[in-house]
């Protein structure tokens, strides 16, 4: 028999070793475009970012030792143009030597792979714009970061490729923009997922242009001008072109093969192209996404070598074996974090039509109290009906692989959620816990399943209309005080069967804790006590906080991380080192809190922990009491803050330096307190002074559009003949009316905040109130008082 294979690498070269292992009498011809066969094209931006330090450590096999060992006829530089179906030939152009020929088979085997999509745009062939599929694309790239000194790297699409050259290039010390059209990186995932790699990006110093494409480049005196979409223009010394890959179909199309709906070669079961003398396999075909049941191309090294492995079979056994179809599971490293996701996001779910629940759940990566255990969030979809298990996404910095596969295999298997509860684990402190994060996602899908527990999306609590619904957080004070959902009331878990009368019952609650554990033992308190209309926000504050946050972590860091003209002074020495690692939420504060107390003014404190809200709360926390957070890094997980301990302690912390600000809370509506708020007011603010009004409660009447002549005397009221009175002694001995106070107030920059929560207990809209005024929650107010010198309650 003949077998002629297009195409050396991981497809091809797999059906060649295992077409020799099952016919050892074969004649095997391997064609390959290419310099080289069998490397490891997965390694290449490795190899890039000095990573893989040797180059010859990315090929598999040399052509010398691959046609020894397998005895084949392996011919590279060789390029097939075209297939003669009928007389079963094929043409070949032997691209060193300049020469065509004709080569007869039995059975062709296609393993051309996928190119780089490269739509026409202006510039785009500028020398300095490179695309990654193989080694000579590598060899360019390596060469130019080489010799050159290059000092910044546009990366255009955020797929895994893109993802790993921004790492690499970054590793070198190249400073890397990422421009998306979407508005998330790794559009396979879901945009909540997503976010946590946005912010690991930013962390590194990654700066992320998201919804932008770009819409031209320019050519800069060598350097590449990168116009976006948006008209913000960037320039790099090198660009990497990655916005995808479509599969390699030319042979096939111009062969009349059939092409699938998805643009890729159309295979039945047995890998057999509509020719049943043609196989194919890899990144060029089309195979059926088993979750969805309909055809996809998943262009993975994984499914590339085990369809090699079955094309080989078939040829030469008959066919036998079935490729039963891909959930398409992959995995990523992008700098400490791993991304791994198999079957169906919620975003394919929704565009097929299907109906499914997703919930969050957040763990960590083996059990808290054994060192180092990281964070490690999984978010899975599952059928309504029945549980079925329809894909799962999971990010975290150690043990993603093992769960994404202990995942994946539900889901090839169309198991459901009740399989993860019984998954069976290895389990010791070091590696997993007694109730693995996957056995836990299962758990809390049992739980929804069988409706012990109704669960809202981060999205429709953004979505909520905040009239109809009381957002009740059931975390410490300390965790809200330091980052809640505005709006929000604070009532924690252990306290709620006692203060279970202040929450309404015509509303619908919305509970929320730090993960969503807390959140359901307080739903079950709700649920005992009548409450009917109430949900728990899936994956907690975290899941919302991460999906909602504008703020970049380079944002909250702002000065302080990220750059390296802020780097720590490494003559200083630490006082005191703080081992929060493994500590959740409000933990880590709570220990620093602790031991700054034992340091004095100007030492250092350093403190490590693994809970990733602590940046930003470190952040809010070094604010308010005074302290410089000096620098704060991230990495493999464990966030490190160095912090310096700033004024004295007032009441157990430090005090916040004072500033000549004045804060006013206005909780009454009564006329004459009123007035003497606003005379107070304008005073400071005719003096300087910056001052902040807080309405909360029967305050905020005073500043609604309707007027303030309904406002009434505290005392001496009498039916409102005492007010007119006052009213009118103010008209005749020139005193300021309430209005023009207000007036005044608001042309001094006296700043107006009305309270979210007392509004929304009220009932009170924002069109109700006159304009300029700031809709906050009580840190708002409080991060006001710790700047001011005055406080006064009305
Ligand atoms: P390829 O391995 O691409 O081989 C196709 C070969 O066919 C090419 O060498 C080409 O030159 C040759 N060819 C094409 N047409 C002809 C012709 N007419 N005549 C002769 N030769 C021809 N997948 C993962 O699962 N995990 C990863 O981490 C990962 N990382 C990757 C990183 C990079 C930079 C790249 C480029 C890919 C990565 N992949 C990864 C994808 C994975 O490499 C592919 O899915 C896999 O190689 C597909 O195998 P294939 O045989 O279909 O195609």
């Amino acid at each position: 028999m003949k077998y002629l294979i297009v195409g050396g690498v991981a497809g091809g070269a797999t059906v060649a070793a295992r077409l020799r292992r099952n016919d050892e009498d074969a004649k095997i011809i391997l064609f390959e475009r290419g310099e080289y066969v069998s490397y490891a094209n997965c390694g290449l931006p490795y190899y890039i970012g000095d990573v893989i330090k040797e180059r010859e450590n990315l090929f598999v096999q040399t052509v010398g030792g691959f046609s020894t060992r397998y005895n084949l006829d392996i011919r590279i530089k060789s390029e097939v143009e075209s297939i003669d179906t009928e007389k079963r030939l094929v043409h070949v152009y032997n691209i060193e030597k300049g020469v065509r020929y004709t080569e007869s088979y039995d059975k062709l085997i296609l393993s051309p792979g996928a190119e780089p999509i490269k739509p026409k745009i202006e510039g785009i062939n500028h020398p300095n714009i490179f695309t990654l599929r193989n080694v000579p694309d590598t060899d360019r790239i390596k060469k130019i970061v080489t010799v050159r000194n290059i000092e910044k790297a546009v990366v255009v699409g955020a797929g895994f490729i893109g993802l790993e050259m921004a790492e690499n290039l970054h590793h070198l010390g190249i400073k890397v923009d990422i421009v998306e059209m979407a508005d998330q990186v790794m559009s396979h995932l879901d945009f909540s997922m997503a976010t946590i790699i946005h912010s690991e990006l930013r962390t590194k110093g990654i700066s992320l242009n998201l919804n932008d494409g770009v819409a031209r480049f320019d050519n800069k005196e060598g350097k590449v001008g990168v116009v976006l979409k948006s008209g913000k223009e960037l320039e790099a010394d090198i660009v990497i072109w990655s916005i995808g890959v479509k599969p390699e179909t030319k042979l096939a199309r111009e062969a009349q093969l059939e092409i699938g709906t998805t643009g890729g070669i159309k295979v039945n079961d047995y890998m057999q192209t509509s020719d049943e003398h043609i196989y194919a396999l890899g990144d060029a075909v089309e195979v059926i996404h088993t979750v969805l049941n309909k055809p996809s191309l998943i262009p993975l090294a994984g499914p590339a070598n085990k369809q090699g492995r079955i094309v080989a079979d078939n040829i030469v056994y008959g066919n036998s074996s079935k490729y039963e179809g891909s959930i398409g599971t992959g995995i990523a490293k992008v700098f400490d974090l791993t991304i791994a996701s198999t079957g169906a996001s919620g975003r394919w779910l929704k565009k097929e039509g299907i109906e499914y629940i997703a919930s969050y759940t957040h763990s960590s990566s083996h059990a808290g109290y054994y060192p180092n255990a990281l964070p490690l969030s999984v978010k899975i979809q599952f059928s309504p009906k029945d549980g079925r298990l329809y894909g799962a996404q999971v990010v975290g910095f150690d043990g993603v692989d093992k769960r994404i596969e202990m995942l994946a295999q539900v889901v090839k298997a169309k198991g459901s959620i009740y399989d993860l509860m019984e998954l069976e684990h290895a389990y010791a402190p070091p590696y997993s816990s007694a109730k693995d994060p996957v056995n836990m996602a299962g758990f809390v899908a049992d739980n929804i399943l069988k409706g012990r527990m109704k669960i809202i999306s981060w999205r429709d609590v953004v979505k909520a209309d905040r009239e109809k619904v009381l957002l009740l957080d059931v975390r410490t004070p300390e965790e809200y005080k330091l980052g809640a959902i505005d709006g929000s009331v604070n009532i924690p878990v252990d306290e709620l069967r006692k203060r279970v009368n202040e929450i309404p019952k015509d509303k619908q609650i919305i509970i929320y804790c730090a993960v969503g554990l807390r959140g359901y033992v307080a739903y079950r308190i709700l649920l005992k006590r009548g409450f009917e209309n109430i949900a728990n926000l899936s994956g907690g504050y975290k899941t919302y906080s991460i999906a909602t946050e504008d703020a970049s972590v380079e944002q909250y860091f702002a000065g302080r991380i990220g750059s390296d003209d802020l780097l720590i002074d490494q003559e200083r020495e630490v006082a005191i080192t703080v081992d929060a690692v493994g500590l959740q939420c409000p933990g880590p504060i709570i220990q620093l809190k602790d031991s700054y107390g034992n340091i004095e003014k100007g030492e250092l404190l350093e403190i490590k922990t693994t809970d990733q809200t602590f940046g930003k709360d470190v952040a809010s926390w070094c604010n308010v009491v005074g302290a410089k957070l000096i620098s704060l890094e991230s990495a493999r997980g464990v966030i490190t803050a160095l912090i310096e301990k700033g004024e004295p302690a007032s009441c157990g912390v430090t005090a916040s330096p004072l500033t000549d600000n004045k804060t006013l809370v206005l909780f009454s509506d009564d006329f004459d307190k009123a007035m003497a708020a606003f005379v107070i007011a304008n005073g400071a603010a005719s003096m300087g002074k910056k001052v902040s009004l807080f309405f909360t409660f029967w305050g905020l009447n005073i500043i609604k559009k309707k007027g303030t002549s309904s406002l009434k005397l505290s005392k001496k009221n009498m039916l409102g003949l005492g007010t007119r009175f006052v009213k009118s002694t103010m008209r005749k001995k020139n005193i300021d009316s309430l209005e023009s106070l207000i007036e005044q107030a608001r042309r001094n920059g006296v700043e107006f905040i009305a309270c979210k929560m007392s509004m929304d207990m009220m009932g009170i809209k924002e069109e109700e109130l006159i304009d300029g005024i700031i809709y906050a929650g009580v840190a708002t107010y409080l991060e006001r008082s710790e700047e001011a010198n005055m406080s006064m309650f009305i």
